[in-house]
């Protein structure tokens, strides 16, 4: 019997759809100006400390606001034991209670494996890179391109949901949506 194939999914921008996705590009330029304006030391990803940071954080994780309709192909992909199928998102530890009602919510039918959360606030692409190799995925599906572009792991394949402002940007596995990268998982 053929071995199904071990696959990670995104939370925010795969999983659950973000009208929003595109404006990633918009932040550029305000992460450019970023270690000016916060004395944090240089990272890729910046983490929010005070407690306002945080409730605006917590608002733009609210514009993920429904399961994408292809989760309902992704069910169909672990029923029939084609996929084995991994959350890993990069959310920080006080997002906790959003993510977790939300796993009610996409996770109710037992599609996935496991779900792992970046509990302890690393940079959310050392995170995933970790997870991806712990979990020896042969496929990770990720909405930014940052991420994308730092995950390196010459043993698994990250495939590349773009959106309609990077649509120009070439790369090899790069896909429209949830929808179309299922449908090139092989
Ligand atoms: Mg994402």
């Amino acid at each position: 019997m053929k071995k199904s194939i071990k696959v990670g999914f995104d939370l925010d921008g795969v999983i659950l759809y973000n009208p929003f996705r595109f404006l990633r590009p918009l932040a550029i330029p305000l992460k450019e100006i970023k270690p000016y304006i916060f004395s944090q030391k240089k990272s890729l990803f910046y983490f929010p400390k005070t407690r306002i940071e945080q409730l605006l954080f917590r608002l733009l994780h609210m514009t993920s606001f429904m399961a994408d309709p292809a989760l309902k192909d992704l069910e169909g992909l672990v029923k029939a034991k084609k996929i084995e199928a991994y959350i890993i998102t990069g959310r920080y530890s006080f997002l906790k209670n959003d993510y977790e009602k939300w796993l009610k919510v996409i996770n109710k039918n037992k599609i996935f494996k496991g779900c792992y959360q970046n509990i302890d606030n690393s940079q959310p692409n050392e995170f995933k890179q970790k997870m991806i190799r712990k979990l020896n995925l042969d496929i990770y599906i990720e909405d930014n391109l940052d991420i994308v572009n730092k995950i390196q792991n010459k043993s698994s394949k990250i495939f590349w949901i773009t959106n309609i402002l990077d649509k120009n940007i070439s790369y090899k596995y790069k896909f429209n949506n949830l929808r179309e990268a299922l449908q090139n998982l092989k």
